[in-house]
């Protein structure tokens, strides 16, 4: 895929709802709740973390504080634990399932977030 395409368009963060919402220069879209995010966080500390099959655990009041921009193919992620250190690369988000769809994409199916 041609990297220009994983570029996100539009970044929203939403602190009501606690979703991050990425419009994709492809014409996707995606939406994903903070504590997703929190999970799957990809620094060294969480992915040995991930490695020993412990995924951090749900925090449900966890929520994303800041995006911000990581050089040119990433977004660097603060929770509101005081977690920053998860790097984020445009290529992993685009893949990242999500865990909720916007109703307005009428194709998009929700998943079971249980
Ligand atoms: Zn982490």
């Amino acid at each position: 895929m041609n990297i220009d395409e994983l570029r996100p368009q539009a970044i929203r963060l939403r602190t009501a709802t606690r979703t991050l919402e990425i419009e994709w220069q492809d014409g996707s879209f995606s939406v994903w709740e903070h504590a997703l995010l929190r999970q799957r966080c990809r620094c060294a500390e969480c992915q040995a973390q991930q490695r020993k099959g412990c995924t951090p655990a749900a925090v449900p009041d966890i929520a994303l504080i800041e995006v911000a921009a990581y050089g040119q193919n990433a977004l660097r992620f603060t929770f509101s634990d005081g977690h920053a250190r998860g790097i984020f690369p445009f290529e992993y988000l685009h893949q990242l399932p999500e865990l909720q769809a916007p109703a307005a994409n009428g194709a998009a199916s929700v998943r079971a977030s249980s």
